[in-house]
């Protein structure tokens, strides 16, 4: 079985080791290579696994995937060929892996919190490329968290973190574990590596931590959402939560700028921005569709008492047009057949007895009650429809 470096060092990024055996991977220019010694850690508990480089004589292998296979053993996915009793020098690269030990004992104090203070259990946790999540079952299938209790486990998190607390990690005999407070039992039976953070967080765990809690930086909770009867807590730790709190200052310094307002001011200024953009909005609506009634009116012609309509107009907003058809029938003896760019819009007033649904299914696409129908068709459809009154009447 491969010696697990990382187990006593979670800070070793260089070691020297020897092939023990070696083949191709699963894809083309892959190969497998299995070392008696190595600090690569293989994805498990939610932790990714290790990028880095194999050295041998003058020829480096990029080691691109790491794995443990069922034996225990740790495979390395290399870009080169390593043949078996070659010695090699490992190393890992320390950013990724640095990163990863931030999430993850960020992910240890955050659900410890949760179990302390929430009585939350914790089942998984997921380290992704720009955030990480962990699913926790609360008590009476709770699926959400207020905003109190965010701030709270925020808090608790990162208090702890100032605080530096030791992080310490070992294999206790089985008298020994039997009296361990952990907070959840062991998924393995054999092997248990513990680790205990400040006297708070105590629990079985095989992955890589830093030395103290104070090398987590920092703790930010992103949002929370329900998972399938669960509550989904979505956070980033250390270097993640710096790089996104710039993120978040640039942007809110450039809509700051742009809304001439300081950023504690930003929510104020875009909600009355957005209260003003809907006036004028609403504005412009009543204009457009008082410009549409205009046109209704220039164009209709006296049919025995009865107003007709028949126009064809560029495309716009249905909300006017809408708006401009129903004050258009408001009057009595009205008909209008409406095209505007390829919608239909046939109305008339309700002392007239043409029925409209029907009329609109005859010439073009679409239906609705039998004094106003909206559909698809084009400028055709309302001269056809003109034709059709024309003969058949209109009472
Ligand atoms: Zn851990």
């Amino acid at each position: 079985m491969t010696e697990r470096l990382y187990y006593d060092d979670a800070y070793l990024w260089e070691f020297d080791a020897v092939v023990t055996a070696s083949g191709r991977g699963g894809k083309p220019g892959e190969w497998l290579v299995k070392l008696d010694r190595s600090a690569f850690y293989p994805t498990s508990g939610g932790q990714p696994f290790d990028t880095g480089t194999l050295t041998f004589g003058k020829t480096t292998a990029r080691v691109t995937q790491v794995e443990a296979d069922r034996e225990g053993d740790v495979l390395h996915m290399t870009d080169r060929e390593i043949p078996a009793g070659t010695p090699v020098h490992g190393r890992i690269d320390g950013e990724r892996r640095r990163d990863h030990m931030e999430q993850h004992a960020g992910e240890h104090l955050l659900a410890g919190a949760v179990y302390e203070t929430l009585q939350g259990t914790t089942i998984g946790l997921h380290v992704g490329h720009e955030d990480c999540s962990i699913d926790v079952t609360l008590p009476e299938e709770r699926t959400h968290l207020t905003e109190e209790e965010i701030r709270m486990l925020e808090d608790l998190v990162n208090r702890r973190i100032r605080q530096d607390d030791p992080i310490r990690c070992w294999f206790p005999d089985e008298e020994e574990l039997s009296r361990l407070p952990l907070r959840k039992p062991p998924t393995v039976a054999e092997h248990v590596r513990i680790v205990a953070m400040g006297d708070y967080e105590m629990v079985a765990c095989g992955g890589t931590h830093p030395s103290s809690t104070g090398q987590i930086g920092m703790l930010k909770i992103l949002s929370t959402s329900p998972a399938r009867g669960k509550i989904r807590i979505t956070f980033v730790c250390g270097g993640r939560a710096l790089a996104l709190f710039q993120s978040y200052m640039r942007s809110a310094d450039k809509a700051g700028a742009a809304l001439s307002c300081p950023v504690e001011k930003l929510s104020r200024a875009a909600s009355d921005l957005k209260g003003k953009l809907a006036e004028a909005e609403r504005r412009a609506n009543r204009l457009e569709s008082r410009e549409i009634l205009q046109k209704m009116e220039a164009g209709m012609e006296d049919h025995g008492g009865i107003l007709l309509c028949a126009v064809a107009i560029a495309e716009t907003d249905p909300r006017a047009v809408a708006a401009a058809a129903s004050d258009f029938v408001a009057a009595k003896g009205r008909l209008l057949l409406l095209c505007a760019g390829e919608r239909l819009t046939f109305a008339r007033s309700a002392d007239v007895k043409v029925n409209m649904n029907d009329l609109i299914k005859r010439v073009g696409r679409g239906g609705g009650r039998p004094d106003m129908a909206c559909g698809a068709g084009i400028p055709e459809c309302v001269f056809t429809a003109r034709k059709i009154l024309m003969t058949e009447g209109m009472k």
